[in-house]
């Protein structure tokens, strides 16, 4: 393939992509041989022309080429995108066994850069945001449907990622009929519905899977060893994945805590499906900050509080503020702490690494006076997988605290 379009890089802008990190930024970019169009095969050359990877082109993003591989002889077309759709889902196949809804495919970890395909049931939820995955939707499609067995498949791709790209804005039913308003999943033995046409990302958030199942067998383990349920706060429960968790595992009172009631109100129906007596239940429409504070004034304890806030830093500048923020919470919430209790705290900022997350919430524990043990660090289930020369794919992490 001599004759195929290439890009030149500067003099010692080799390194990252000999060290397999799979982006290549616009300014590493000396020249472009050859005119590749959106999302076309590009071979990416050392500044001596020594062959580097093939990648495809995205001549309006930052992010200027996604490599899809790094061997030379590989022949990068219609075939070997469908086999690498299919090895993706082949690495999940025993994750089947845990429910019906897992990730398919999550971009660089499974060679296929900016692609995301969530199945709910028999529905997938597609995001595209790379010119390369673009131009080959049409292929990529059929390979996840068959590879599958999904019929119905549904874009809920970002916008504005699109338009980083140079993409136009794209949405709505591909294949298949049009799919109920609410998708029924089984998530560990729990019910759930899915808004997959309005809910946040593809509908569900579905990276919590196993953490979810972690607070389900604490809480279990506390009515075992204490004779009763315990009380449980779900601090940004979205549609109450951790909610239903806890209430099934045996928790006595959940109270659950959003500012968006369209999230409460399914969190309610998800509660009906699974049979649970609503007075087990409370779900509360306010602003966590303030509804922490609230709950302290009125000196309510908790033995199980979850911490799971949307990204608070969408880059470096913000961690700052982040951070502050998050102290905030995390002190908030070990004040409402019984002894013994457990705190799970998340951050999906991937601007904030484990480390600076683990300082933060134990300068909290500080400013509480109390004691804490860290029982675990948490993060995505095993249908997010993560390069090892990609950390920017690892952007959810969590701790699971006990107080002494
Ligand atoms: N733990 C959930 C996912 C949480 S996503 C699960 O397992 O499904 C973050 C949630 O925080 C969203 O539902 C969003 O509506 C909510 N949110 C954002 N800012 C908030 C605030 N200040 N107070 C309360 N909820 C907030």
């Amino acid at each position: 393939m001599a004759d195929t379009a290439a890009l030149l890089l500067k003099p010692g802008k080799e390194r990252s992509l000999q060290r397999r990190h799979p982006w290549v930024y616009a300014g590493a970019v000396a020249s472009v041989a050859g005119t590749p169009g959106n999302g076309e095969l590009v071979a990416i050359r050392g500044s001596d022309r020594r062959f580097l990877a093939w990648a495809a082109y995205s001549p309006q993003s930052l992010i200027r080429a996604r490599c899809w591989s790094y061997a030379e002889a590989e022949r990068v077309d219609g075939a070997w995108l469908a086999a690498r759709v299919r090895a993706a889902v082949a690495r999940r196949a025993q994750l089947q066994e845990t429910g019906d809804a897992l990730r398919l495919v999550f971009g660089e970890a499974d060679g296929l850069p900016g692609l995301v395909a969530d199945r709910y049931g028999d529905t997938l939820v597609l995001q595209i945001h790379s010119a390369g995955i673009e131009l080959h939707r049409e292929l990529l499609i059929d390979a996840l449907c068959a590879a599958s067995g999904c019929a119905t498949v549904f874009e809920r791709s970002d916008a504005a990622l699109r338009e980083r790209e140079g993409l136009p804005d794209s949405g709505g039913l591909l294949r298949g009929d049009k799919p109920a308003a609410a998708v029924p999943i089984r998530e560990h033995g729990v019910h759930y519905l899915v808004d997959i046409r309005r809910g946040h990302k593809t509908g569900f958030y579905l990276d919590q899977r196993d953490s979810r199942q972690r607070l389900a067998l604490a809480v279990r383990d506390f009515v075992r060893r204490h004779g009763r349920g315990p009380r449980v706060l779900n601090c940004f429960c979205y549609t109450g994945g951790f909610s239903l968790a806890a209430a099934q595992a045996g928790a006595q009172a959940v109270l659950s805590v959003d500012t968006s009631a369209d999230a409460l109100a399914l969190g309610q129906r998800n509660a009906a499906l699974n049979g649970l007596d609503p007075a087990q239940l409370q779900w509360r429409c306010a602003d966590v900050f303030e509804e922490l504070r609230a709950l302290r004034e009125g000196a309510a304890q908790f033995d199980f509080i979850v911490l799971d806030p949307p990204k608070f830093a969408t880059n470096q500048h913000q961690i700052e503020r982040a951070a502050r923020a998050y102290k905030d919470i995390n002190l908030s919430a070990l004040r409402l702490l019984a002894p013994g209790g457990r705190l799970l705290s998340f951050s999906c900022s991937g601007a904030i690494e484990v480390d600076l997350f683990q300082k933060i919430v134990a300068g909290a524990v500080i400013d509480a006076g109390i004691d804490c043990h860290l029982l675990a660090r948490l993060g995505a289930g095993a249908d997010h997988p993560v390069l090892v020369t990609h950390p920017e794919g690892e952007y959810l992490k969590g701790l699971m605290l006990e107080r002494i």
